[in-house]
């Protein structure tokens, strides 16, 4: 963050109140005491379990500058400084941050490949230099201001993953971010259960476009009919990208190695070969995405092959590890939903031959309307990719076995919970053979990795 002094800082969050020397320098914001540097501002927030205002005296021990309250706090240990809201003066500082920088910012959303697309993105502007870029998943109005709150004038380049629970959120995120290019990823159908349709889960993510400027760039998923219709609304101009050579950006001569996926990517008339560390033809769409972004920054298809060459494994998000008994694990279970669930299967049916195909597949949550749907359309598809054994886990994944059994899948199992799966994982998972976990995140199939790592 660049320093700025408790009076400035005041005048950017609209304090209600200071008390100690205006001209006390803040060069950082943190919420969390213990993670505290030297000079950072602390920010006390009222938590579920924890008040950060008990807190206030540790923070300037850890060496705060200030701490911002929203309530009066008794202390001369520090400057205070007394805010309506902890979280707006955050975004208040991350949006004067911003309003700092003028290199490329790119906001990411979707439904799925946000992260996966995140990281392919900042490895491919690492090419420039610096690139600062959200870390994990800090996608939402706290994540995000602290990222950017994490610039240094080394930086060339913001990445940041915008997530979305509702109408307006994503807008909240750009009205800080100012991306200067957006991507969007797919419409699929997490958050149905909050959003109500599929067209308002369109709109929702269409904030993005709204918030590009007229010499911004939107960079689209061209095989999403959604996504089709809604870019009349960016006022960016459109690069699409896709595996059809009617894209903007696309690919060709998609392979399964060992170590990844290569490709050919064609683009302004040239084409370049592509390796990519990581597995999924979904990720292949990932990366022309990132290419594209690589492209309108000026770098060379080179560069940008380089750049994705150096990508590192994502955990939990597709990572492929063998197990004891010659087993290949397609660890996907950082999370599920039906597009997701296909592309994995895609996967596991690209890595296994015939005969060794196991998934064990959870419940996917937030669905709403489209839960029983959803889960059917998943049972279809591990028939339609030749699937041989299919563990269903959890409430909901009963329609997954029922839709399998009667596609024809040879092997269907349904429990109830994890635990259960776990108890007769073994029956299931014989040697020789590859087995695709994958479920939301709440069913914690990660214990089933875990146990299988650690086998017999
Ligand atoms: P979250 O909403 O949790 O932040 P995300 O959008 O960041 O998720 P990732 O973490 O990148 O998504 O990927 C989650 C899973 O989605 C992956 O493990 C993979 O199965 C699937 N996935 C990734 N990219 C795509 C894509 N382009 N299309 C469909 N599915 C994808
Ligand atoms: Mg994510």
């Amino acid at each position: 963050m660049t320093p700025i002094t408790l009076r400035e800082l005041a005048d950017i969050v609209g304090a209600i109140s200071t008390q100690g020397d205006d001209q006390t320098l803040v060069t950082g914001v943190n919420v969390d005491h213990r993670q505290l540097r030297p000079g950072d501002a602390f920010v006390a927030f009222v938590g579920e379990r924890v008040d950060g205002h008990d807190f206030v005296e540790q923070a300037f021990d850890c060496g705060a500058s200030v701490t911002i309250v929203s309530k009066p706090v008794k202390t001369q240990a520090g400057p205070i400084v007394l805010v309506e809201h902890p979280l707006t003066a955050i975004q208040r500082l991350a949006a004067h941050e911003r309003s700092l920088f003028t290199g490329p910012v790119i906001g990411i959303t979707g439904s799925n490949g946000k992260t996966s697309t995140k990281e392919m993105v900042a490895a491919v502007l690492g090419r420039l230099g610096d690139c600062l870029y959200t870390k994990a998943n800090q996608n939402n109005e706290l994540g995000l201001p602290l990222t950017i709150l994490q610039r240094t004038p080394k930086h060339r380049s913001i990445v940041l993953e915008m997530g979305m629970r509702g109408v307006g959120q994503i807008a909240q995120l750009c009205e800080i971010a100012k991306p200067t290019m957006g991507i969007i990823t797919n419409i699929g159908h997490s958050h149905l259960e909050i959003l109500g349709s599929q067209e308002a889960i369109a709109k929702a993510k269409g904030e993005l476009l709204l918030s590009l400027p007229s010499d911004g760039r939107a960079i689209l998923h061209a095989e999403d009919p959604w996504l089709r219709k809604i870019a009349t609304s960016s006022q960016a101009p459109v690069v699409w990208y896709g595996l059809a050579d009617t894209s903007d950006v696309f690919a060709s001569d998609i392979q399964w190695k060992n170590e990844g996926m290569t490709f050919t990517v064609h683009a302004n008339g040239q084409s370049h070969a592509i390796s990519l560390p990581t597995f999924g033809v979904h990720n292949v769409r990932n990366a022309l995405a990132a290419i594209a972004v690589g492209l309108e920054v000026g770098l060379s298809l080179q560069q940008i092959a380089d750049g994705l060459a150096s990508l590192e494994a994502l955990s939990g998000r597709l990572r492929v590890v063998e197990a004891p008994g010659n087993v290949t694990i397609i660890d996907d279970c950082y999370n599920a939903s039906p597009l997701s669930m296909t592309a994995s299967l895609e996967v596991l049916a690209a890595l296994a031959p015939r005969g060794a195909r196991t998934a064990i597949l959870g419940d996917m949550f937030e669905l709403g309307d489209y839960t029983e749907q959803g889960h059917r359309e998943v049972g279809i598809k591990a028939a339609e990719f030749a699937v041989d054994r299919l563990v269903c886990v959890g409430e909901t994944a009963k329609w997954m076995a029922e839709e399998a059994t009667r596609h024809g899948v040879p092997h269907v199992h349904h429990v109830p919970d994890t635990s259960t799966a776990m108890e007769r994982l073994f029956d299931w998972v014989k040697e020789d053979s590859t087995v695709l976990v994958k479920a939301s995140r709440g069913m914690q199939l990660e214990r089933i990795v875990e146990r299988l790592l650690e086998s017999p």
